[in-house]
């Protein structure tokens, strides 16, 4: 199984792209996640990143798709993988084809998780972050037992961190779909987009996920 996994911020997609990886005992690449061990293994583009980074600058796209094709190349990920989150460009998308095309491989599926932006808005404003152990809660789904104070160590500073407020939000929505809308539109010759909803629990978003996705994939 070969996945792009994309979705806005606040729709779990990590959490749907790890137990994808657990079911189809593939792995999970997150670029994020790849730069920071790059980083801390000081490899040639780690250090590249981090110099890039130390001057305030974005990582480029050359240096993420060579991180990308070097993860691909592990044994672990030349039966399938799940790209969680990457690409988030279309100059990204088309770097990634140029990977696949050197591998030789081809994807089963580009599963987009959509979710209405009012209930990212009033999910991701709903979380609260203790400032003594940052343990996470949410006012409405999981709030703590005793309001304003945190189950775990007792601390009473419960607040919204920047991330979480709505106009953030907004933002991180507004450059998510800015950014998406033409990937899609890059992909869509493919026939490989797979729109599911991503408003319901965990275990339904996956069920939804799985149901997607191309029969003669999940058997192979
Ligand atoms: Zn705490």
């Amino acid at each position: 199984m070969r996945l792009i996994l994309l979705g806005p911020p606040g729709v779990g997609k990590g959490t749907q792209a790890r137990r994808l990886a657990e079911y189809f005992t593939i792995p999970q690449v997150a670029t994020g996640d790849m730069l920071r061990d790059h980083i801390r293994d000081k490899t040639d583009l780690g250090q590249q990143a981090q110099s890039i980074m130390a001057r305030g600058k974005l990582v480029p796209d050359d240096v993420i798709l060579a991180m990308v094709e070097a993860r691909l190349r592990e044994q672990d990920a030349l039966d399938g993988f799940i790209l969680d989150g990457f690409p988030r460009t279309v100059p990204q998308g088309v770097g990634l084809t140029a990977i696949l095309e050197r591998l030789s491989v081809t994807l089963d599926a580009i599963v987009s998780v959509t979710v209405h932006s009012d209930i990212v808005l009033s999910r991701l404003s709903s979380r609260r972050t203790c400032t003594q152990c940052n343990a996470v809660y949410n006012l409405v789904i999981h709030p703590p037992r005793v309001l304003g104070v945190c189950d775990a160590c007792g601390g009473t500073q419960l607040i919204q961190r920047e991330d979480d407020r709505p106009e953030t939000i907004r933002k991180r929505l507004d450059v998510y779909y800015e950014q998406t809308f033409p990937l899609l539109a890059y992909y869509q010759s493919t026939g490989l987009i797979r729109e599911v909803p991503g408003d319901g629990t965990i275990d339904e978003v996956f069920q939804l996920i799985l149901a997607s996705l191309p029969e003669e994939s999940i058997r192979a």
